[in-house]
């Protein structure tokens, strides 16, 4: 068959992804084209390259920012960001891997649909990159004056500076690199920041001319919208070009015959003496669908659960705070296995490594436990079967796994049709082959091809890399002559003045846009219905294959504050300690068996219209239909057999309180702007305080009181733990929630009933006030972290300054942050982002930057906020956009689970539909005046909001010259 130039190679049905998937071939160019024919309406397309890199200089990466900054048909600075402005898209972004480059889009909209290829298209084959581009987006000297001080600025450049100050992302690196010492897997294609500034422009431009050709591309297609336009307006975009032999093969890396050992300094604070180390395998070709099948397998019984054998081992070492690696990675050519510790002592390093090899020689040996392989078994297969990608859509989900076999000239089909090959790996598994056992000893006891990798601490080497940036700069200069130096200030001023000249209306108007009449007029609801049992019991109906989602409610009406702080340790101790049944590793791997995940967590909010806080541990579980009656009898036991033996206790929360301190020190640096955002909001609201107090910065400064009194009184913290459970664990006031199909909900209820009738019909304690006080903090603090980069925050509550909500308040906070933020921090300031959010129940905006080389213009860029919104005019296209992509955001796009859980949040804020609807009609009817008028409310901001600063040098340098409050992160 032969359509609009493409040839069919071949066609098959997948019931996998419920529709049919044919390979189709451009006869002009030789591009393939995957089209995946079903009914989701979340449409997905994706064009992608292999880019094997030639050296760490990042070209790949910088190229892939910079094919987004204008294009032949789109002549303004930013499409993408046009884009972002005013789209209905689901999912809009790009993604650089060590072999591919990939410009996914996605949305329900069939008309932004074609729109968004058309720009993406065009942005991939005929992009500007000129100079100007290359400089911004990738590295240049900044030279304001001919006498200096210059210095290295670049979005890539900053964004892999930031990567580079986090050990565990340094650690995965290295990990991947050691493992393929003679392929371009040995490279970084992010780019080194040592290596970045070796980059020339030809180089650059030679790796688009090279790379970015139709010979070498690989179009996707998912969704509802019709085959025939995808092949057309494909064809369309290829006319002209002829095929070109395109030499982009990724090889195979060799196998090596001795163990490598490779030891890479990190840059750490001052008493930091702390390493991390992985041991690394490399595995077979990732084409192999049914090893990579057992190795998945292999992975949960080895890591999976908190019990799993050498997780386990790993953590009761303790030898180390928590485990790190990868895990089985299945992203390249030939996969690996990554697994280690951190937080381990240098002298350790190696017991810990042996350590692994006899967990692993003692499995192979005895045999893995049958409930073990059980537990892997059904989760993998839950896990496939529900296909829950969460906000990345489906259709891209399946992308992002067929190109681990089409991208090397592979069966594009074969990592997505994974129900043939798991039937048969089970049925191997029920005749009794030890093929876990065996894959043990092929794959890691003799595979030679291994090599460990240590992080050992270095106080000295962030100083160092800041004088060597520094030095190299200065070196540049030197050498440069006057006329030389006087260049550099042009092109510095140059860059500067065309990132602040504003793309002209006529090219502004080449981007495709919908108009308001596009929009759904009205909010899509979402179901709930509400049913006493005689506990409220909430449903929402919605299509989930089977599955059930549940979430019992318990209010934490009765917790006093001082146990606050442990709330989060509670909720994990309920599933992660054991019961008075069985031992933590025996309910893990029963959970695991038996459910799609059995978990709890604390809930807090605000009720919409008054600072009143609510607060639930949210015990959530979910489970086939016929696996109900499970579900609800391992929740049972986790709620009402607790596990007493003290010393058990002790030794498992210990453990806990470790893992948890080390993951919460590794994501309050590397979500920096989610730290100081939550830290700014707890000083205007209770339940912001919960939320800060239970998982932000004060919660790491009470994790290790925690552990210290884990060593010099743990029954208190038991003592503790015991209270808590009274006072929480109690029928009043609970709820259930559930998400499935009626006949799920049906057989929901019956279980509910039982579970809730066998709760205590009282609950100990008295009612405190609980989440009703906000955070006293000083009004300017700052968290020193061993970084080179910043995250600025600056907050207020409006409400408190008189501000009423308005829905245009979401538009002009969307124009800003797409607009006068992102120009003013990211492309100016260099900052890899910035936004600023307004909590429309709660009224607390917050402006925050995140991988800032900034501290004092990014506030300043906050706090010139209002005097932009002052004399901003927005024109009726600018204003369009503005409401188009707020009621996008409105619009999301979200699997049935989703959906349910966003039911409920609805439920325990308030947040009625004809608030709901309200919102949306003040959205649309927004005004140049609305903007204007926040101008002032911004204003007041500016004048009296609070400053919270976590960073490097420069945050520390900020809180001495301002006088705000310093403390040391770590
Ligand atoms: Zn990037």
């Amino acid at each position: 068959m032969n359509k609009h130039g493409f040839t069919l190679l071949t066609e098959q049905h997948l019931h996998e992804v419920d529709g049919t998937a044919r390979l189709w071939r451009h006869e002009a160019t030789g591009a393939q084209l995957l089209s995946i024919n079903n009914s989701d309406e979340n449409k997905c397309f994706g064009v992608n390259f292999r880019t094997p890199p030639a050296d760490s200089t990042g070209v790949a990466h910088i190229l892939e920012h910079s094919v987004l900054c204008g294009s032949d048909k789109y002549p303004v600075k930013e499409p993408f960001v046009e884009l972002m402005k005013g789209s209905l898209q689901t999912f809009l972004n790009a993604f650089t891997f060590p072999d591919k480059t990939c410009y996914p889009i996605a949305s329900c909209n069939l008309r932004d649909f074609y729109n968004l290829i058309d720009v993406y298209i065009d942005a991939v084959f005929h992009p500007r990159i000129d100079e100007d581009i290359f400089r911004q987006e990738g590295w240049h000297v900044e030279a304001e004056t001919p006498d200096g001080p210059w210095s290295y600025k670049g979005v890539v450049y900053n964004e892999m500076k930031g990567v580079y100050s986090s050990p565990d992302s340094v650690l995965a690196e290295q990990s991947q690199q050691a493992l393929f010492p003679d392929t371009l897997y040995s490279l970084d294609s992010g780019g080194n920041p040592e290596n970045i500034p070796d980059l020339t422009y030809e180089a650059f431009y030679d790796f688009h001319s090279r790379y970015y050709h139709p010979s070498n591309a690989r179009f996707f297609f998912w969704g509802d919208d019709p085959e025939d336009e995808r092949l057309r307006l494909t064809a369309a975009a290829l006319e002209g070009y002829t095929a070109r032999p395109v030499n982009s093969d990724v090889p195979l890396q060799p196998r090596l015959e001795t163990p490598r050992q490779i030891e890479v300094a990190y840059a750490a604070s001052k008493g930091e003496k702390r390493a991390l180390f992985t041991v690394n395998w490399l595995l077979g070709e990732r084409g192999d669908v049914h090893q990579a099948l057992l190795m998945e397998m292999l992975e949960h019984i080895l890591e999976g659960l908190p019990g799993s054998p050498l997780r386990k081992a790993l953590i009761a070492s303790g030898l180390g705070e928590d485990t790190t690696g990868c895990g089985l990675e299945t992203d390249l050519r030939q996969m690996y296995y990554s697994t280690g510790l951190k937080g381990v002592a240098p002298r350790d390093v190696q017991q810990a490594e042996l350590l692994i090899f006899d967990t692993l020689a003692q499995l192979a040996e005895e045999g893995i436990p049958r409930s073990a392989v059980e537990a892997a078994v059904n989760s993998v297969e839950f896990a496939y079967r529900e296909n829950n990608s969460g906000r990345f859509p489906r259709g891209l989900s399946a992308m992002v796994q067929s190109l681990t076999t089409w991208l090397y000239d592979g069966d594009p089909l074969a990592p997505l049709a994974w129900e043939a090959p798991l039937n048969a790996l089970k049925a191997r598994i029920v005749a009794g082959e030890p093929v876990f056992e065996q894959a043990i000893k092929d794959w890691f006891l003799n595979n030679e091809h291994r090599a460990t990798v240590v992080l050992l601490p270095d106080t000295k080497l962030g100083k160092a890399r800041e004088d060597a940036e520094k030095a190299r700069v200065d070196a540049v200069q030197a050498a440069a002559g006057a006329e030389a130096r006087a260049r550099m200030v042009e092109e510095t001023t140059r860059l500067m003045e065309a990132q602040s000249a504003p793309d002209s209306p006529e090219a502004l108007a080449t981007i495709p846009a919908l108009g308001i009449e596009d929009l759904p007029r009205e909010n899509a609801l979402l179901p709930r219905a509400v049913a006493e049992l005689p506990e409220t019991f909430l449903t929402h109906e919605l299509p989930t294959q089977g599955i059930a989602y549940a979430t019992l409610l318990l209010p934490l009406a009765n917790v006093p504050d001082r146990l606050v702080p442990l709330l989060p340790l509670f909720a994990r101790s309920l599933t992660e300690t054991g019961t008075a049944k069985r031992d933590f590793t025996e309910l893990g791997a029963l959970m695991a068996a038996k459910t799609g995940g059995l978990g709890a967590e604390t809930l807090v909010g605000l009720v919409r219209g008054s600072r009143k806080t609510f607060g639930y541990l949210g015990v959530s579980g979910k489970a086939v239909y016929d696996k109900l009656p499970d579900l609800f009898a391992l929740t049972r036991e986790i709620l009402l057999e607790p596990l007493t033996d003290a010393d058990v206790l002790r030794e498992r929360l210990g453990q806990m309180l470790l893992e948890g301190k080390a993951r919460l020190e590794h994501g309050l640096q590397s979500a920096g702007h989610a730290a100081v955002s939550a830290r700014l909001r707890a000083r205007f609201n209770g339940a912001s305080a919960i939320a800060e107090r239970t998982s932000g910065l004060s919660y790491l400064e009470s994790v290790r009181g925690l552990l210290e009194r884990m060593d010099t009184d743990p029954q208190s913290v038991l003592n503790d733990l015991e209270e808590l459970r009274s006072r929480i664990i109690a029928r009043p006031g609970a709820v259930m929630d559930c998400t499935a199909e009626a006949q799920g909900l049906a057989l929901v209820e019956t279980e509910a009933r039982q579970l809730l009738r066998s709760l205590s019909p009282a609950r100990a304690g008295a009612a405190t006030d609980f989440g009703n006080a906000p955070l006293e903090l000083p009004k300017g603090e700052a968290f020193i972290a061993p970084a080179q980069i910043n995250y600025v925050g600056k907050a207020a509550n409006i409400y408190d300054q008189g501000y009423v909500y308005h829905g245009s308040a979401s538009v002009i906070l969307r124009s800003l942050r797409m607009g006068y933020l992102w120009e003013r921090v990211r492309v100016r300031g260099g900052a890899y982002g910035a936004f600023c959010n307004l909590d429309r129940l709660g009224g607390t905006l917050v402006c925050a930057s995140y991988r800032d080389p900034n501290v004092d213009d990014t506030l300043a860029a906050f706090d010139g906020m209002a005097e932009y919104l002052r004399t901003f005019s927005p024109d009726k296209a600018q204003l369009t956009q503005a409401i188009v992509g707020a009621v996008g955001d409105l619009d999301s796009y979200l699997l049935p689970d989703a959906k349910g859980a966003q039911s409920l949040s609805r439920w325990l804020t308030d947040d009625t539909d004809a608030a709901r609807a309200l919102m949306r009609e003040e959205i649309l009817s927004t005004t140049e005046k609305h903007f204007r008028e926040f101008a002032e409310v911004l204003a007041e901001v500016a004048r009296n909001g609070s400053t919270c600063v976590l960073g490097g040098p420069k945050t520390e340098a900020a809180a001495k010259e301002h006088g705000w409050s310093s403390t040391k992160l770590v």
